[in-house]
């Protein structure tokens, strides 16, 4: 592969914790995040294969080797957070893919995924999306338990199970510095959306895992932590969490609701998303964005779309139960 040049849009937190804009879909999107200890490193997700140049390049920015990246967390394998991770591989000569068990051997074979994922996306967009994924040979795949504790340097991070975004998830938590890395489990915090008030967040229920239920208990679990930042791929840091947790776990029974009411209705998509997207801007009017109703339902339109193809594959799953 030739290398081009690439400026990574990178953003400095405290404890050796940085974010570099993945640049999926368009920047402010998705945050990879590299955490640095001791001379040691470790990615956490690391988006697409078209993420990868500008991963390289943070890291050079950092002045971090390739060869002291001891790890590529993986917090589950959805796509955009770890399509590129087998193309990443291959410039960290001394790095380990950590896997939830239900991912690893989609990371190993990606056949699946890729199928997977066609469903959602399209053949094309998902080329354009996601390229060719490359897959991750097995030796450098390791499974992590619930409760697993690798070491960073002198860091030691613990990681634990979370289903409820999807059933391969797990976070990250890095206790000494009160801080997790969420993945997708904390749900979404554009920047953008951001107010005096704080953070605007709501969670993510692509298809096909999501269940409210787990999903809640998965956000108790992280709050037990008390953390002081949650990491967030959409989009990093986020602090104020008691608030943010309890703002999010009343979203997720909002959604939930939204999707049994319209159970029965003939599209009940349709329905979902109109109601969702009418909760969602009042929220965001509420919370005082900026953004005209116009401008949040087209920044919000991808989110809406996949949080509505979740709520209805979680609904069919519910009839057949
Ligand atoms: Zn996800």
């Amino acid at each position: 592969m030739v290398a081009v040049p690439v400026t990574p849009r990178l953003y400095r937190h405290p404890h050796g914790i940085s974010a570099v804009d993945a640049e999926y879909l368009y920047p402010g999107h998705a945050a990879a995040h590299i955490i640095e200890d001791g001379g040691r490193a470790a990615f956490v997700d690391v988006g697409t294969n078209f993420s990868v140049p500008y991963l390289l390049a943070a890291l050079a920015e950092l002045g971090i080797a390739p060869e002291a990246v001891d790890y590529v967390l993986l917090t589950h394998v959805h796509l955009d957070h770890a399509g590129g991770a087998g193309a990443l591989l291959e410039s960290l000569p001394n790095a380990r893919a950590l896997v939830h068990p239900r991912g690893a051997p989609h990371m190993i074979d990606p056949q699946k995924l890729i199928a997977g994922s066609k469903v959602v996306y399209g053949a094309e967009r998902f080329a354009r999306l996601y390229g060719e994924l490359v897959p991750i040979p097995a030796e450098r795949v390791a499974v992590v338990a619930d409760g697993e504790r690798v070491k960073l340097g002198a860091r030691t991070l613990e990681l634990l199970h979370t289903p409820g975004h999807a059933l391969h998830h797990y976070v990250v938590v890095d206790a000494a510095h009160s801080s997790i890395f969420a993945g997708d489990t904390f749900g979404i915090s554009y920047r953008a959306l951001d107010t005096a008030r704080g953070a605007f967040i709501f969670p993510t229920t692509p298809p096909t895992q999501f269940d409210p239920a787990q999903l809640i208990a998965s956000i108790d679990r992280m709050l037990s932590f008390r953390p002081e930042s949650i990491y967030l791929m959409h989009f990093s840091r986020v602090t104020g969490v008691p608030q943010l947790g309890e703002s999010l776990k009343a979203r997720v029974r909002e959604l939930a609701a939204i999707a049994g009411a319209h159970r029965e209705d003939a599209d009940p998509a349709l329905g979902i998303r109109a109601d969702l997207q009418r909760a969602w801007l009042a929220a965001a009017h509420e919370h005082g964005c900026r953004q005209s109703a116009a401008e949040l339902a087209r920044f919000l339109a991808g989110d809406l779309d996949l949080n509505t193809q979740g709520l209805m594959v979680w609904l069919q799953r519910e009839k057949r139960a």
